[in-house]
């Protein structure tokens, strides 16, 4: 059986790892014109570490990010509304890792060349169209002039290029552009002394703005860490269009953050200080879209962002990708032809990634800071009277079960 991978990021180069893991030949075809230490902090949850430990990158993603240690949920004063730990010091039998999403797609393509070799990663191929007949399906690749630049023929073509997916806008020709829900995310890194346990994540704030702050790697000294901050905040009822195309590498400029950073009053860290610091940081507007019915149709299927784009809360968007790569690639060796193979996993996958986006929308576990800034916006003496802890615990771990990560069902899997 032959694989062709359209998209080189997370999910794309996971996906590799694993058809080559069951012996299944592919190749991975990469619009860009090199694998770049792209973006800034990622999460990566327990269930999705645990695919990657199997694959045996456990110890180069401890040389290359944090393990998370607690998770805290505060108002934008700071007072604490939920707090918990998080991977292994919350007794799953992996970690979660707070990580630079550029080092993680490093750790993973490293392993791809390794082990599946260079001659299997093509950058500078842009796929522009797929036909696909009873004997397979026929791929064609573009350079950024829109030259061709070469075929391919396989088995399977997994569209694992992104939220703007050429292979799904294929599939689904009616769709139209990304959802925009009103909400801008800045987000930046910068060598900062540690706070709290140096493992530490904090999500503060509410519906009107929303700041995120976590290390992501071992800083200059032993006191300080690379640490990742976002700041989300409504500039529009998101009916209006998008102020600019969703990209995740476009800069972000100070004067229209600055005026959300200025509400938060975090004891532990000086996220303004923080944040004024950052020499260069970027926008991404909030977007998803919403779940597609199908994935798969005949040879021809769609992976991570491709098919389940969601608002970047609740640490799902790389997991999901690499929880996705793992499915196909074990419905892909178990199948008896690759046509069921790609239905089972739709079937296996659709439903819980359908579930997250609408979760997603909702605020995810934050909504458990949404609701409380409702009805406390300007702080609280007792917790409990504002939101009780059965309310918190419903929203937060509510969560973690449908999306597949909490304690019981990760270290039952392992
Ligand atoms: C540059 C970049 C920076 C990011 N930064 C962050 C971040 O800081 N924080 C965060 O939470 N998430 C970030 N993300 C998103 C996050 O990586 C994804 O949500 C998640 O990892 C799922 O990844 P994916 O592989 O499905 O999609 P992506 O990571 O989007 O990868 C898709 C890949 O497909 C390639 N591609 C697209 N179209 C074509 C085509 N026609 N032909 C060939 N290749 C194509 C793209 O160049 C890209 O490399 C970023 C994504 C990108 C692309």
């Amino acid at each position: 059986m032959k694989v062709i991978i359209v998209g080189g990021g997370i999910g794309g180069l996971t996906t590799a790892l694993m058809l080559h893991a069951r012996g299944i030949d592919c190749e991975i075809y990469e619009q860009s014109d090199a694998i770049r230490e792209l973006g800034v902090g990622i999460n990566t949850l327990p269930h999705a570490i645990k695919e990657l430990a199997e694959l045996g990158l456990l110890d180069r993603l401890d040389a290359a990010g944090i393990r998370t240690y607690e998770l805290f949920y505060t108002n934008r004063f700071g007072q604490e509304i939920w707090r918990e730990l998080r991977g292994t010091d919350a007794g799953y039998e992996v970690p979660q890792f707070s990580i630079h999403r550029g080092r993680l797609q490093a750790v993973i393509y490293q392993a791809v060349r390794a082990r599946l070799g260079e001659s299997r990663i093509h950058t500078s191929h842009r796929l522009g169209h797929f036909r696909e007949d009873e004997g397979g399906v026929s791929a064609y690749f573009f350079d950024r002039h829109g030259s061709h630049r070469a075929s391919a023929r396989g088995d399977v073509l997994i569209g694992a290029d992104g939220i703007h997916s050429t292979v799904r806008e294929t599939l689904y020709p009616h769709e139209g552009p990304a959802r925009w829900n009103g909400a801008m995310l800045w987000r930046g890194a910068l060598d900062w002394p540690a706070f709290l346990t140096g493992r530490s994540m904090v999500i503060a704030g509410g519906m009107a703005a929303k700041l995120v702050v976590y290390p992501i790697a071992a800083g200059a000294q032993p006191d300080r860490r690379l640490t990742n901050w976002a700041v989300v905040a409504r500039i529009g009822d998101g009916s209006t269009p998008l102020p600019n195309k969703e990209d995740w590498s476009r800069k972000g400029r100070f004067e229209e953050l600055m005026p959300h950073v200025q509400r938060f009053r975090i004891p532990y860290v000086n996220a303004q200080a923080l944040i004024e610091a950052t020499p260069e940081f970027w926008e991404y507007p909030m977007c998803d879209r919403d779940p597609l019915p199908r994935w798969s149709h005949g040879r021809v299927t769609l992976l991570g962002d491709a098919a389940h784009p969601m608002y970047p809360v609740g640490s799902n968007g790389a997991s999901q990708a690499i929880l996705d790569a793992r499915c196909l690639a074990d419905r892909l060796c178990s199948a008896e032809h690759v046509v069921h193979a790609l239905w089972m996993y739709e079937q296996e996958r659709q439903p819980m990634t359908a579930q997250i986006v609408r979760m997603n929308r909702k605020g995810g576990p934050e909504g458990v800071i949404d609701a409380v800034e409702e009805r406390a916006p300007d702080g609280f003496t007792r917790i409990d009277d504002v939101l009780s802890f059965a309310e918190r615990e419903a929203i937060v771990r509510g969560y973690a079960s449908t999306s597949g990560f909490a304690r019981d069902q990760v270290n039952k899997a392992a």
